[in-house]
């Protein structure tokens, strides 16, 4: 079993350290906020005083935090205090930029070091079933792998560092476009009169096939119990599918990659969420699209 650091014990952190507890490794860990450190405290997860006490006695150190600038600067806090060897594992979801300084940092110190986002939420973090997707070198990625394995169902090793985020924010820039994309479909077939339930069946077995309709439908009633079914509860929240959209364009400036959809994607969550709904459910895009007037698109 091993010492296992951890930054961040926030919706996604503090399950994920649980499980970890839960398979019997040792978890020091430290969050900003007062009320997680006692809710962690609670479930057998040893509270440090400050980030770089996490660090200290660890062979592996995870970080699920809200941004780029906020992982760097817990890296620059527990990397010149972790002992070499010991592999730091970034599950957060960040820009690619940060993501590769990050690695860069690490390596300076003779740390191991992997980009590790995840998919899957609240749920999958709960469970222990999230899909992480990873960058980085093999040897940190192969020590790493029995951690990740308490976390998560499946692991992906996408290549060197950086290609954890680059896979995630690709991913999620093509699931927020299927997302409206189903939600125009559903939403001009009612207009047209065609039975919500009869457009289900035909997509999910013809080509439309794709996510976000077989098995996340933004219809109520309408194919697997969905967000949809439950007023648009995250779920995955319309505020988090804007900020990986927003990395996505963030990546795509910077290496010139054309996106036409995702731009448009981005500036459809971003009207999304400037009208209050950031904490429904993202495939609640389909009642936004209903209200618009198709000459204001
Ligand atoms: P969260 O805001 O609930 O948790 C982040 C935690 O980090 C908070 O508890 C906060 O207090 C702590 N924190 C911030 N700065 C800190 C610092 N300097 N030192 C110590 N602690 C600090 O966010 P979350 O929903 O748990 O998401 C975490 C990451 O996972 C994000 O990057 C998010 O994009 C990604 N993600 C979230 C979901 C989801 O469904 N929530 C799904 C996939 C990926």
């Amino acid at each position: 079993m091993s010492t296992i650091g951890f930054v961040g014990l926030g919706n996604m952190g503090l399950p994920m350290a649980k499980n970890l507890v839960g398979a019997g490794h040792s978890v020091n860990a430290f969050d900003q906020v007062e009320s997680a450190r006692i809710e962690a405290n609670a479930a057998g997860i040893n509270i440090c005083s400050n980030n770089s006490q996490t660090a200290r006695e660890a062979d592996f150190i995870v970080t699920m935090l809200p941004n780029g600038p906020i992982v760097l600067s817990v890296f620059e806090e527990i990397v010149p205090a972790a002992q070499s060897g010991t592999v730091i594992i970034d599950c957060s979801t960040i820009d690619v930029s940060s993501s590769k300084n990050t690695h860069k940092l690490a390596t300076e110190y003779g740390l191991g070091c992997l980009d590790a986002p995840v998919s899957g939420g609240v749920g999958g973090a709960t469970a222990g079933t999230l899909t992480f997707m990873v960058g980085g070198e093999n040897e940190a990625f192969e020590k790493s792998k029995p951690v990740l394995d308490v976390m998560g169902g499946k692991t992906v090793h996408c290549g060197s560092g950086g290609a954890g985020q680059s896979a995630k924010i690709c991913n999620n820039m093509l699931l927020g476009i299927s997302m409206i994309g189903a939600g125009e479909a559903f939403a001009l077939a009612e207009k047209l009169g065609l039975d919500q339930k009869a457009l289900f069946d035909v997509i999910s077995t013809s080509s439309g096939f794709c996510w976000s309709v077989n098995t996340y439908c933004p219809v109520p009633g309408v194919g697997p119990q969905s967000p949809a079914d439950n007023d648009y509860q995250p779920g995955f929240a319309g505020a988090l599918m804007l900020k990986d959209l927003l990395l996505s364009q963030q990546a795509a400036d910077e290496t010139g990659a054309a996106t036409p959809m995702g731009q448009k994607a981005t500036e459809f969550y971003q009207q999304f969420v400037d009208d209050g709904f950031g904490d429904k459910d993202f495939s609640g895009a389909i009642k936004a699209l209903k209200t618009m007037e198709r000459n204001s698109q």
